[in-house]
């Protein structure tokens, strides 16, 4: 099921995810879901909060559907490193429209919980890399306005509420 992507600035993508502790069939549900809507968008990555859903879930697939191995899910997520820096232009699915570069590490290895509760480590470069740290992000409730320079996001804020008040946002 295509679930509803929630837009800045509604106010649970500001909000801290809750850890997950059940590791049932709600949770596999909700990550199907989570996949399929991620590819309606053509999205390469979606946290739980976008949905409306304030836990500790992101799911990322690079190939955007194309290849089950770069299906990846992380639950309770954390960066244990992080190195190096890279600064590209990021897009998210609750900024629909918005790019613009912001300022990431190049490399991170992340620890987290699979569907089925497992821990597991992982390293990641420059574009997988940049979705870690974004979608771990929109577990703490930092979007990636708040990633860039002041200048930037004072500049697509004010094209945010332009679309707003043209009704296309
Ligand atoms: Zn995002």
């Amino acid at each position: 099921m295509v679930l509803k992507i929630l837009k800045y600035p509604d106010p649970i993508l500001s909000e801290r995810g809750a850890p997950v502790t059940e590791f049932d069939d709600e949770l596999k549900k909700l990550i199907a879901d989570m996949f399929e809507t991620a590819y309606a968008s053509q999205g390469i990555g979606l946290a739980a909060p976008q949905v409306g859903v304030s836990k500790r879930i992101t799911v990322i697939d690079l190939s955007l559907g194309k290849d089950p191995e770069q299906r990846l899910v992380l639950i309770n997520p954390e960066i244990l490193t992080s190195e190096g820096k890279q600064y590209e232009e990021e897009g998210c699915l609750s900024f629909p429209e918005i790019h613009e570069k912001v300022s990431r590490a190049f490399r991170v290895r992340i620890r987290a919980q699979d569907e089925k509760g497992e821990w597991f480590e992982m390293d990641g470069e420059e574009l997988l890399s940049r979705c870690f740290q974004h979608e771990i992000d929109h577990l703490d409730g930092v979007l990636f306005i708040f990633r860039m320079s002041a200048l930037k996001r004072s500049l697509t804020q004010r094209r945010i509420r332009k679309l707003q008040r043209e009704g296309e946002w």
